[in-house]
């Protein structure tokens, strides 16, 4: 067996896992790390795709932080007016979308499929309360931090993991554009080494990293590896849109 997960919903989601051959109605569960809007903004076609296109109700499971609910709430109401049309014009669709939605707390386990989940708490504050997940499954572990810096609970998450994936930034780019709320990123995201270190504490295999500040321009692949390699002993991945990894228990 399979069991999909899509972890956050940011901008253009739907036509990244159209792209990556995954069709909404195959998710086992979206997990959100965090309610920032460029972690949740296509959430809804989420919702909808999945609604539309699946030819029996097909319950769709979100797994977010505390406020999670509210948000659904806010995107099913943003959405009545579609759904009410759907409803009217299509004989063979009969219920709303079905959404549930369960808030989870660090140190929360549940199951997704044939994988296990752990929930620890992240450090992005002042957005919060924000969680990382542990996926447990028969041939791997992989966790996926979100955005956050270094602390003591992403390290214990990560602790031996298989595949551990971070959000970055370059610290050393992002000090070159003197606008101030550019340089308010730098107090809550990772820096590459940063989570090169925490790679390396908490002794994962494969680092993967990914959501880059500034994205990365062409030719300096090479540059941004070097800054985590000089942390992290293990494989390096660079987690492009689309990125393939497949990560194994040694
Ligand atoms: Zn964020
Ligand atoms: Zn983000």
């Amino acid at each position: 067996g399979e069991t999909l997960l899509l972890v956050d919903a940011g901008r253009g989601v739907i036509q990244r896992l159209a792209a990556a051959g995954v069709f909404p109605g195959m998710l086992g569960a979206v997990l959100i790390t965090h309610l920032h809007s460029d972690h949740i903004t296509d959430l809804n076609d989420v919702i909808t795709t999945r609604w539309i296109m699946s030819p029996q109700p097909n319950p769709l499971m979100i797994y977010g932080p505390v406020g999670m609910k509210k948000v659904v709430d806010g995107i099913m109401m943003m959405l009545g007016s579609d759904i009410q049309y759907r409803l009217d014009h299509h004989d063979d669709l009969n219920d709303a979308p079905a959404v549930v939605v369960v808030e989870v707390s660090p140190a929360d386990v549940f199951t997704v499929g044939e994988v296990s989940v752990r929930v620890g708490a992240t450090d992005h504050r002042p957005c919060g309360p924000t969680v990382g997940f542990r996926v447990e499954g028969a041939d791997a572990t992989v966790v996926l931090g979100g955005d956050g810096i270094p602390c003591d609970t992403l390290d214990e998450l990560c602790a031996g993991a298989d595949g551990y994936v971070q959000t970055v930034l370059r610290d050393d780019l992002v000090k070159l554009v003197p606008l101030p709320r550019f340089q308010d990123i730098l107090d809550y995201h990772s820096t590459v080494e940063q989570a090169a270190q925490t790679a390396t504490r908490a002794g994962v295999g494969t680092l993967v990293l990914t959501h880059y500040v500034p994205g990365i321009a062409p030719g300096q692949e090479d540059e941004w590896r070097a800054l985590a390699a000089a942390h992290f002993a293990g494989e390096i991945v660079l987690g492009d849109d689309l990125t393939s990894v497949t990560i194994t228990r040694p």
